[in-house]
């Protein structure tokens, strides 16, 4: 049996495709190997948003040629945000790989193969992704380059997806697309993102939808009711601020205000009680200021994030920023403010959390890691508590006893599962 290897990094884009890889591979009959030493075939799935994803993956490839020596039968396929749409020039620089295919699209090595078709037993949990691209341009991302315009998935092949996924035991999917809330702009009749979560949430034996990422221009009055009124879809959301000054987010392209954006806050936090929320945030953008870099920790202190992902800028070839604006804030001052940051949000989040000692959460169990159970509330805090019970795919009540920043520990209330 031929076997592969898959090499994935960057956003849960990129772990769901490499899941559907791994499917689609299965059912061309090979299977997965932990070594890419063992493999007939080596699959990565590539990020380009940071230089320093891209050289993993270099690296990654740089490793691969050496093998490819010894074993001239081994193939390399390349995807990710770091194929563009010149295959001839990605030829020339990267000699090592056989196939190079864009973002979410087919391998043409394996192209008659149906992409619903999902062999394997799938966790509690799964990706869909529901659109693919970018519109927005935003001038430091190199993503809609990479991954195109905006295309929606119809809701007849997400529905047949999600009964697809239900059948296989998946009790809690995630929606997911670089700009979830445009979802439906380019489909006939133009529904949107909360008619889809409309439909979707119908689904029998499923418990949970989420959804991954909201650009705030886009964040509407409609899915804000949607996230209050239907009751598998988790009071959580991802709203990607990327800074709190008014010139920094007037040159990323972003759109709004620092205003704006706490106005959305204050009205998504009143149609939707108890809401977690999430953000990315970039430091060190071209000619941030001091003082315009304390305005984002201010604005971190007054929304009080449950969770930030946190970038230092880096200049991506090709987009906007990197071509007009010098990469001028030194390095040593951008990874201060990012441990400045980083040093915040722990502070935050840690007091978010510590206030939810003693409460009784509803945990959607995953599995279990040396002894310890793990799963999400609805907020989608992480949990872990102590069982004997088989509990996988179950919802189970737990006291929260103990908790820190980044996850919360309890007991299992009797009778809750
Ligand atoms: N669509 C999402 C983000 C996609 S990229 C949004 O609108 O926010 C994921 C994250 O990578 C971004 O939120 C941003 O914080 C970070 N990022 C993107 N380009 C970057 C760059 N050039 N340098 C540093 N971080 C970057
Ligand atoms: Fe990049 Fe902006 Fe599109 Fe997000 S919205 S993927 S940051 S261009």
């Amino acid at each position: 049996m031929p076997k592969y290897h898959i090499f994935t990094i960057g956003c849960q884009m990129n772990q769901a495709e490499a899941e559907r890889l791994g499917s689609l591979m299965e059912l061309k009959g090979f299977s997965g190997v932990e070594k890419p030493e063992d493999a007939d075939l080596v699959l990565l799935v590539s990020c380009a948003v940071r230089q320093s994803a891209e050289e993993r993956i270099i690296n990654r490839l740089a490793v691969l040629n050496k093998l490819k020596q010894d074993r001239p039968g081994l193939k390399v396929a390349l995807t990710g945000c770091m194929v563009d749409e010149d295959p001839s020039a990605m030829r020339r620089t990267y000699p090592m790989v056989d196939y190079f295919f864009g973002a979410g699209q087919m391998p043409d090595f394996l192209d008659e193969i149906p992409p619903m078709i999902l062999p394997g037993k799938p966790g509690v949990t799964a990706f869909v992704p529901i659109i693919q691209g970018c519109d927005n341009f935003c001038s430091y991302c190199i993503v809609p380059y990479r991954r195109g315009r905006e295309r929606s998935r119809t809701l007849e092949e997400l529905q047949a997806e999600l009964t697809e996924l239900v059948s296989r035991g998946v009790r809690e999917v995630t929606l997911l697309g670089q700009n979830v809330n445009a979802w439906g702009h380019d489909l006939p009749g133009q529904p949107d993102l909360a008619d889809l979560l409309t439909s979707l949430s119908r689904q029998e034996g499923l418990l949970r939808l989420r959804f991954l990422t909201n650009h705030p221009k886009d964040m509407s009055e409609r899915l804000m009711r949607s996230l209050a009124e239907l009751d598998k879809v988790c009071p959580a959301v991802n709203l990607p601020v990327q800074a709190g000054d008014d010139r920094v987010l007037e040159l990323m392209r972003r759109g709004y205000t620092a205003g704006e954006y706490l106005d959305l806050v204050k009205r998504l936090r009143q149609a939707v009680p108890g809401l977690a929320l999430t953000t990315d945030i970039i430091v060190g953008f071209p000619g941030e200021t001091e003082a315009q870099f304390q305005n984002t920790r201010s604005l971190m202190e007054q929304v009080r994030f449950d969770a930030v992902h946190l970038a230092v800028y880096s200049p991506r070839p090709g987009t906007e920023a990197a071509e007009k604006y010098p990469d001028d804030v030194p390095r040593d001052q951008k990874s201060r403010r990012l441990a400045e940051l980083e040093r915040l949000q722990a502070r935050i989040a840690g007091e978010i959390n510590a206030a939810l000692t003693g409460e009784t959460v509803e945990v959607l169990v995953e599995n279990q890691n040396r002894g310890r159970w793990r799963g999400r509330d609805i907020r989608g805090k992480l949990v872990f508590f102590e069982s004997r019970m088989e509990l996988s795919g179950r919802l189970v009540n737990v006291r929260i006893t103990d908790t820190g920043p980044w996850s919360l520990r309890g007991e299992i209330v009797e009778g809750g599962a």
